[in-house]
């Protein structure tokens, strides 16, 4: 059974509508990614499931209902944890600041053993445990931002473009943390990327977004044969 159930979702902006009728599933402990052009809307698909932008349709996590909810139900406390395009780190708190604001739902002694669980994980953020997030590296923050939204604790992780602005060594590592997030945790995790060689490397399911409207699931390895997929994004 999936874990993520959307049915018919649309959504946009005032009177832009950018979503048509999405409709799929994301199975647990999978990894997901949906690739696609610039503008397709695949961030605002995920602004949609964690509730940034109002939306129609349904979305259910577990059985219960992600889209549509009423305002006073954050994402976090659905088991949504959304790492944005840009990352969203409070540059101005330091990076324990950072990763404590990303549990704040969680009771205390929780939130401490998670601490010590991700500065094991990212032993880079450890050591920066007292830094301002705004001195760290593209890297640094991206680790620091998917870290922050672990502390919540999800069932669900949402990454939009996480390679953006990474060198390709840099993305490597990150995508290679990625699949270890997974497997410790047995984390499931929906991706949006434009990085389709690596992302397809990783992911065990995919699906092409295009205008708004998701084309069928695949497996990654199906979509990397896929002759079309490689002109429009792996540069064949
Ligand atoms: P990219 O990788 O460039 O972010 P994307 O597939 O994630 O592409 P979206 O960011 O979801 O695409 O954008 C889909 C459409 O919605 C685009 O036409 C974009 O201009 C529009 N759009 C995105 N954000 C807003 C916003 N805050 N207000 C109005 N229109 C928006």
């Amino acid at each position: 059974m999936s874990l993520l159930t959307v049915e018919n979702l649309c959504a946009g902006y005032g009177g832009l509508r950018v979503l048509f009728d999405v409709s799929f599933g994301v199975e647990e402990g999978n990894i997901t990614v949906i690739l696609g052009a610039n503008g397709a809307g695949k961030s605002t698909l995920l602004r949609a499931l964690s509730g940034m932008i109002p939306a129609t349709g349904t979305a259910t996590l577990e059985g219960r209902r992600v889209v549509g909810r009423g305002r006073h139900r954050s994402a976090a406390r659905l088991g949504i944890g959304h790492v944005p395009e840009g990352r969203g780190t409070f540059g101005s708190l330091t990076v324990e600041e950072n990763l404590r604001a990303g549990g704040y739902h969680r009771p205390r002694s929780e939130v401490e053993s998670s601490l010590e669980g991700w500065y094991e994980f990212f032993p880079r953020l450890g050591e920066r445990r007292r830094q301002l997030a705004s001195g760290l590296s593209g890297g640094e923050q991206q680790m620091l931002a998917i870290a922050r939204a672990l502390m919540g604790k999800p069932r669900l992780l949402l990454l939009d473009e996480p390679s953006l602005g990474l060198s390709p060594k840099l993305t490597g590592t990150l995508f290679t943390s990625l699949r270890a997030i997974k497997e410790r945790l047995d984390m499931t995790i929906l991706l949006v990327e434009q990085n389709a060689h690596l992302s397809l490397e990783i992911a065990d399911d995919a699906l092409v977004m295009s205008a708004g409207r998701l084309g069928p699931k695949q497996s990654a390895a199906e979509l990397r044969q896929d002759q079309q997929i490689q002109r429009a994004y792996l540069g064949a």
